[in-house]
């Protein structure tokens, strides 16, 4: 079934709510994202109001899929998925900030 991997079918493969079990309807599921390197869906079930982000990258090995619950609303979801990737720098910065023990401090800063 997996190796039949074919948009938009691949959407068949979200069927049930993870938190109470319930049937996904097609109709409940949202593609957020569709690129040559995956889809990102989202999926508000209707019974108990659980959103699950769902990310297929298709592969030639095959399909696979991530599935994360979140409270983000769809908007939220693509706010955050339009930022740039952690640069190499980003990752220095916060070594250099935990190696300083200051890591704390400065996130306290930001709020
Ligand atoms: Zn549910």
């Amino acid at each position: 079934m997996i190796n039949n991997f074919q948009s938009p079918l691949n959407l068949k493969l979200i069927k049930k709510c993870p938190v109470c079990n319930m049937d996904y309807q097609q109709s409940m599921i949202q593609v957020l994202d569709e690129n040559e390197y995956g889809l990102l869906t989202y999926a508000t079930c209707k019974s108990c109001g659980a959103n699950l982000l769902t990310k297929f990258a298709s592969l030639p090995q095959g399909v696979i899929g991530n599935a994360i619950l979140t409270d983000l609303k769809p908007q939220e979801v693509m706010d955050f998925a339009g930022q740039d990737d952690l640069s190499d720098n980003d990752v220095l910065d916060i070594q250099y900030l935990i190696s300083k023990k200051e890591l704390i401090n400065n996130l306290k800063k930001l709020t």
